[in-house]
């Protein structure tokens, strides 16, 4: 498998290659040349285990590797650590370390990264910089613990994540991870370590120390292809289950922000999983549920600061990728549009995009719908959902009422709901005041018994490993001490 720029200005790039780099120089997005269809394989094979699933999806893409790398990347990402689970139309991904779905990509990432490294045979360490409001760091961390031959430094806003988030890094073992805090908020962390990547001097500086900067952030095809993989094993449990039949049509429901998640839901129809609609939920920064309205793309809004905070995004980098496949492969078109975006803030798409996206439909909902969301589900059912979850069943709901279709569905359920527990016994209508994020936590086990996830017990009496703070435009400083360089 090659892969390709969906701007056109690299078109034949092996996957080691794709991996490491992150980025087209082009600025583009890497695709893979073709997409192996593989449905009819699993045919009779429906029980095979995620690993076996995994396997058969990850090894059609990253031929740079045999079977036996790919299995070991499997296992070392997920064994013991991961698993996905059914529960009715809920496809639970958060059975990880960090109790959401990135523990999917970036459990993964690590393991073939370190793979492709090796083929490519750079002898630098790389060094990972991250940005964090929350979720993406301390999966990069989890990931990429212990891992030899790579460091990472993780910065979040001091004062702009939640408490449980903040212990979760702080709290971080491994030899190879720093965690700093910086007085500012997620912007500045975020143009703070962009100003580093955009520094070439100092990049320099680091090469001669025998360092290379690189990043985990979700438009690395190294993070999408695991991803692919819990929708053919979420399609597989509903034919165990007898929810539907061996070939039946599927839609799926999927929590937006970067485009991600449901962009592998995609690439999981290409490969021939029979899926008729992708849901696609916003929370009230509705720029994907205007766009697939009207087909125009306009980011020129405040950004919102929701109870879904990972949701929180105007710019939803993996957009590029869909509008890529439905424009029939147009590099040229896609350049135009990235041009827009950039330079206005704002696209529209031509009606053979609008043609090539008939089967994406989009929608919001608000703190009062996802409030909702989350106290008829647990009335109903007794199953408790989180904030991001409760987005997406609270716009299945808007488009079941819509057009009264009965597909079977699936709902790709995001983050424990003790990740987010405040809004939680908020939306349940239980006392909050006067007590702390941990406090709230017991409370909620207490009321609904719903297990706490093993590594956020007892967060709070952990041992603080990471104690450094920075100010927001001396991101610098910390990293070469992380690095134990000099810095003259
Ligand atoms: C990142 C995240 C999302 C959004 O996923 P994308 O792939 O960025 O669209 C949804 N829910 C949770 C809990 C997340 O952490």
């Amino acid at each position: 498998m090659r892969f390709i720029s969906t701007r056109g200005g690299e078109q034949d790039i092996s996957s080691s290659k794709a991996i490491i780099n992150g980025i087209s120089k082009d600025g583009g997005l890497y695709v893979p040349r073709n997409f192996p269809n593989i449905f009819k394989d699993f045919k009779d094979k429906t029980s095979l285990t995620y690993e076996e699933i995994a396997f058969k999806v990850i090894k059609e893409y990253f031929t740079d590797f045999n079977d036996e790398e790919i299995k070991l990347a499997i296992n070392g990402a997920y064994e013991k650590r991961f698993k996905v689970e059914l529960k009715n139309n809920f496809l639970e991904l958060y059975h990880g370390p960090t109790s959401a779905f990135k523990d999917a990509a970036l459990l993964f990432l690590p393991q073939i990264m370190g793979l492709a490294k090796k083929k490519l045979n750079l002898d630098e360490e790389i060094v990972i910089l991250a940005a964090t409001s929350g979720d993406t760091g301390k999966a990069a961390l989890e990931g990429f613990k212990d891992i030899d031959g790579f460091r990472v430094m993780v910065y979040y806003p001091k004062d702009g994540v939640s408490p449980v988030q903040e212990m979760q890094m702080l709290t971080q073992e491994g030899n190879n991870l720093r965690v700093v805090g910086i007085r500012g908020n997620f912007d500045d962390a975020q143009r703070g370590v962009k100003d580093i990547f955009g520094d070439n001097e100092f990049k320099e500086k680091l090469i001669q120390n025998k360092f290379l900067l690189s990043s985990a952030n979700s438009i690395n095809i190294g993070r999408l292809i695991p991803q692919i993989v819990y929708y053919f094993y979420g399609y597989l449990q509903l034919v165990n289950k007898q929810k539907i039949k061996f070939g039946d049509k599927i839609n799926v429901v999927v929590p937006t922000g970067n485009f991600g998640n449901i962009l592998a839901s995609y690439y999981a129809k290409e490969m021939g999983l029979p899926i008729a609609k992708f849901i696609c939920a916003s929370n009230e920064n509705n720029v994907l549920s205007d766009f697939f309205k009207k087909g125009i793309y306009d980011k020129r809004r405040e950004l919102i600061l929701t109870e879904s905070p990972s949701m929180d995004i105007l710019v939803s980098s993996n957009l590029e990728r869909l509008l890529f496949e439905a424009s029939g492969r147009d590099c040229n078109e896609i350049k135009n549009l990235m041009k827009d975006l950039s330079e206005n803030g704002i696209y529209k798409v031509n009606e053979k995009i609008i043609n090539g996206l008939k089967d994406f439909y989009g929608n919001y909902a608000t703190s009062e719908e996802v409030y909702k969301a989350i106290s008829d589900v647990y009335n109903k059912e007794g199953y408790l959902i989180d904030t991001h979850t409760a987005v997406a069943y609270a716009v299945l709901n808007k488009y079941i009422s819509e057009t009264r279709d009965e597909t079977p569905y699936l709902i790709a359920s995001t983050a424990s709901p003790y990740k987010f527990p405040r809004s939680i016994l908020g939306a349940l209508g239980l006392e909050l005041s006067g007590i702390d994020d941990f406090e709230v936590i017991e409370k909620l086990y207490n009321f609904s018994k719903v297990k706490v996830p093993f590594n956020l017990k007892g967060l709070n009496n952990k041992e603080v490993i990471h104690n450094f703070i920075c100010e927001c435009n001396e991101l610098k400083k910390p990293l070469l001490d992380f690095l134990g360089i000099i810095n003259d």
